[in-house]
């Protein structure tokens, strides 16, 4: 592109997004802290969830970690329990869970996860940008090349440091210890997952910033269809500090402050509330999608009310139609169908959970030939036993064969080559075993049977199958 070459946004009626300039250059935000009350619990709690992430994965329950999900082997284990891809239906209302509960937490509370807990904020707002402030120094006053280095290396480390705690959740910290240690080329694929997850930190929270919640992350985006018109915002008070003017300095005249305190509203225009917003908003204008609810605003134009001897709440937590003068109203058709359709899901996930068996016990036919008469004249069927350990620990398995009533079955044996098996907490397996029986034992080529599996701890689980055999002459009936 030329000199004299108009960029694309030059001419734009009005800003594209808060960090482009309008000649479509980057707008590099530099917000001021404001440390009123609100930021001061936004940091105990941002302070307290990093702790959490760090030592969350030191945490074992039942002598696995606390959080694991196991991609590779598809197992995702929390707090003792271990669920497997299988587990659709608990995975399944796991989700639907999940999901009706960010529904009404933000019908209820607007935004609040994007400016209390999301770790896009937590991190961006009080590990990287207060670094930031303290090696760039004042704001205004350009860094030096020794400083930004030594900025850039202390966030590469941080990067590499959230990284490795990030992939432990996946692996383990035992894993990951062990991969530390020994060379990359040991473990080429592990190696390469930190790298990329340590170039996206960094670049996230060196470079692309703010743009992750204005650009990239869906939330937002649902902004307008999860809030109402009664949910709680932080929005500012038109009807309070509009017309909005510069205070009146002493000595301006009585004529003047009687004109001052007639036309003028409370905003001192002081744009405090803009130099302090990480998104570069101004929240004058309205609720806007680009707003993650941080309060910083709040704290800063809090600041401001005080110092003139105005009551503070200019910007507040508040809702739009209480900014337009109505009442607060908390019941309302979301209100009511997301907690209903919570309690449903909930009780359904717990149900599932008690009546999770402690061990899947499928049995199948195995291939080729539905059954063997051999020399002996007895029948030989071939099954399958898959078998899936649900418990939190180790277990020793054995099988026997019993009638459809429970009843032990005389005649008929079950040969198990494979049994007893131990199984680890998830772990699954398919085992191998043939029936011998007798002719006899058969009743018009078929008899119907369980197969009653049992581990060491006491627990059992039956699986019913049928037996094969030839229908001719000799069939007849065991007890
Ligand atoms: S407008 Fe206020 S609450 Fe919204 S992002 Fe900016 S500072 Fe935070
Ligand atoms: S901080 Fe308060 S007084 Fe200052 S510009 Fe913002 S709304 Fe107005």
């Amino acid at each position: 592109m030329n000199a004299t070459t108009t960029a694309p946004h030059a001419d734009a009626p009005e800003p594209v997004l808060s960090t482009l300039n309008k000649d479509g250059t980057r707008r590099w935000l530099q917000p001021r802290p404001s440390p009123g009350r609100f930021w001061k619990r936004r940091r105990a709690l941002a302070y307290g969830l990093i702790l959490l992430f760090v030592a969350l994965p030191h945490v074992f329950v039942g002598g696995k970690p606390a959080i694991l999900l196991d991609l590779a082997r598809r197992e995702f284990t929390f707090f003792g329990t271990t669920l497997l891809a299988t587990d659709t239906l608990f995975l399944m209302l796991f989700l639907v869970s999940l999901f009706v509960a960010v529904f009404l937490l933000t019908a209820l509370l607007g935004r609040v996860w994007c400016g209390w807990g999301c770790p896009q904020t937590v991190y961006m707002e009080f590990v990287f940008r207060p670094l930031e402030r303290w090696l760039d120094g004042p704001r205004g006053v350009r860094s030096t090349a020794g400083r930004t280095v030594v900025k850039y290396a202390l966030f590469l480390l941080i990067a590499v440091g959230l990284a490795h705690v990030f992939l432990s959740y996946f692996v383990g910290v035992d894993a990951l210890a062990r991969w530390v240690r020994r060379s990359p080329f040991e473990h080429p694929a592990s190696f390469l997952v930190m790298l990329g997850t340590t170039a996206l930190v960094f670049a996230d929270f060196a470079w692309f910033r703010e743009q992750t919640c204005l650009v990239a992350c869906p939330y937002g985006r649902f902004q307008s269809v999860l809030l109402d018109r009664r949910s709680l915002i932080v929005g500012y008070d038109r009807a309070r500090g509009e017309p909005r003017g510069k205070p009146i300095k002493p000595g301006g005249g009585v004529a003047a402050l009687d004109t001052a305190l007639v036309s003028r509203g409370d905003c001192v225009d002081c744009s405090a509330c803009v130099a302090t917003c990480p998104t570069g908003i101004d929240i004058r204008e309205g609720l806007q999608m680009e707003c993650i609810h941080c309060t910083q605003c709040m704290d800063a134009c809090d600041a401001i009310m005080t110092r003139l001897d105005r009551t503070p709440g200019l910007i507040r937590y508040t809702s739009q139609d209480e900014l337009q003068g109505k009442p607060r109203r908390f019941l309302r058709v979301r209100t009511v169908i997301y907690p209903a359709l919570l309690v449903a899901a909930v009780t359904a996930l717990v149900l599932v959970a008690l009546n999770r068996k402690p061990m899947d016990v499928t049995v199948l036919r195995d291939r080729g030939a539905p059954f063997t008469v051999l020399s002996t004249g007895q029948v030989s069927n071939a099954l399958r036993i898959k078998l899936v350990n649900r418990t939190a620990g180790q277990r020793q398995y054995t099988a026997v064969l019993t009638n459809t009533d429970g009843q032990p079955l005389e005649g008929v044996e079950l040969v198990t080559p494979d049994l007893p098996a131990t199984l680890v907490a998830g772990q699954s397996t398919t085992l191998h075993a043939f029936v011998l029986m007798p002719r006899a034992a058969l009743e018009g080529g078929v008899r119907p049977v369980r197969v009653r599996v049992q581990d060491d701890a006491g627990n059992q689980v039956e699986a019913a199958t049928k037996l094969l055999g030839p229908t001719g002459a000799g069939g007849g009936s065991l007890p």
